[in-house]
């Protein structure tokens, strides 16, 4: 299981501390969040002859709820020093006779992450912290180099980690966007305008950031989570068993450029013929539509963009209506596909196209059980949760929770391994910046 919101993070510390700390009375208790894990902290009352005295403890807690111990002597004290306040915070608050809950909140460094979202037309930089909340958002148009220009704009902002999501094909060996069909230019670096920096970096392709934001983010409480966009174009990511899929330079399921139609002449915006993306792309859809109507002997109204289509969809007009039914049934193919590729819990969807029109993705999602084999089950199909920050917000997940698959596939700027404290391995965005991500005082 993976780990689920914070909420539900902090009931199970909470949990945890109240089940391996039977014997303590009555206290407080904080809980502090590393990575997916935490710390409670806890006094223990220990009752010498008429004194009574009070010691403070940490234990160690994982993202399922199951405390690991005390930690050992030396680097409970080591984090005292680290987190300064805190038992101080504690001593002061803590009464014997006080029976009430309380609730404070440490003030901690929070780490912050620059995440960069390089699109065909919209170049997003966001400041997103640990726990994916956006603190700051800017956008331009992009440019030919817009790695580079989102490193001028970002001079100055305060953050530990870089995460990029780009349109692709990317080499993330090479660390550059190696062919993006629709941008200005085709090919431009996706590391070396954020070296400057001297933070680690983390490149991925777009839907498949966006994937692991969901994974990472999104609270599903899932292992197998595929991600799929239809906008100006169709895009497909996919976490199995955890593992979020790569591929030898980071291109694994372009489903996209899937062929769905074998025996199709129509050609997708990259070249090829019959794919998912020529048929349901928002780029592709005005031209598609046309040689729909032409090919059964209909006459189009004349659109310009996808949303024309829609339009007339909803108007009830009858080519319109075809067309719709048809693209109904290319997603669900595609659906269908992504079923059987990662056998998902859950779908998740997004995208321009899809979320304006989720009654068509709903039919979609219905229409896709009659292309699956027996015996499988179809995933949950949901909405995403990001909107606009989709891409960013997986771009900042990449940082906080680095894959393993992007560790081994050789993340252009790696961040050195090391133990905190002895602790389990933590992500190495939080190693390197290892300062605790704060989430809740509660009393016990
Ligand atoms: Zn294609």
């Amino acid at each position: 299981m993976g780990c689920v919101g914070e909420e539900e993070a902090v009931k199970a510390a909470r949990r945890a501390a109240l089940g391996a700390l039977a014997s303590l009375r009555r206290g407080e208790a904080i809980a502090v969040r590393i990575g997916e894990d935490w710390l409670v902290g806890f006094y223990k009352v220990k009752h010498s002859g008429s004194e009574t005295r009070l010691e403070f403890k940490w234990a160690y807690v994982d993202c399922k709820g199951v405390a690991f111990g005390e930690l050992p002597q030396d680097a409970a004290a080591a984090l005292e020093s680290l987190l300064g306040a805190i038992p101080d915070i504690i001593k002061r608050s803590w009464s014997p006779a006080q029976a009430e809950l309380k609730l404070k909140r440490p003030r901690v460094h929070l780490g912050m992450i620059l995440a960069i979202d390089v699109g065909a037309t919209w170049t997003r930089v966001e400041l997103i912290d640990e726990s994916g909340r956006i603190a700051r958002r800017e956008k331009f148009r992009t440019d030919i180099s817009p790695v580079e220009t989102a490193a001028r704009l970002a001079e100055g902002w305060p953050f530990d980690a870089v995460g990029v999501g780009s349109i692709g094909p990317i080499d993330i060996r090479r660390g550059w966007a190696a062919a993006a069909p629709n941008a200005p230019s085709h090919s431009f670096p996706l590391v070396d305008p954020l070296r400057r920096f001297g933070k680690p970096i983390y490149v991925a392709n777009d839907t498949v950031a966006a994937a692991w934001g969901e994974y990472v983010f999104g609270g599903w409480g899932v292992d197998n989570l595929a991600y799929l966009t239809i906008s100006t174009g169709v895009g497909v990511g996919a976490v199995v068993n955890g593992c979020l899929l790569m591929g030898k330079a980071g291109n694994a399921h372009e489903l996209g450029h899937m062929p769905l139609k074998f025996d199709a002449d129509f050609k997708c915006g990259c070249g090829g013929a019959g794919h998912w993306e020529a048929f349901a792309g928002g780029a592709n859809i005005p031209r598609y539509f046309k040689a729909f109507a032409e090919a059964r002997g209909l006459k189009a109204p004349e659109v310009k963009s996808a949303e024309d289509v829609f339009k007339l969809y909803r108007e009830g007009d009858k080519v319109a209506a075809l067309f719709v039914e048809q693209w109904i049934s290319v997603n669900a193919a595609g659906m269908a596909a992504i079923s059987v590729a990662y056998d998902p819990e859950v779908l998740v969807v997004g995208g321009s196209i899809a979320l304006s029109h989720w009654d068509l993705i709903e039919a979609a999602a219905d229409s896709a059980k009659r292309y699956l084999p027996g015996g499988v089950d179809p995933p949950a199909v949901v909405k995403a949760k990001f909107g606009d920050d989709e891409v960013a917000v997986g771009a900042a997940a990449l940082a906080v929770k680095p894959p393993e698959s992007l560790k081994n596939s050789g993340t252009p700027a790696k961040a050195p391994s090391k133990l905190l404290f002895g602790l389990p391995p933590l992500n190495s965005a939080v190693e390197d910046y290892p300062v605790v991500v704060p989430l809740g005082v509660g009393g016990l």
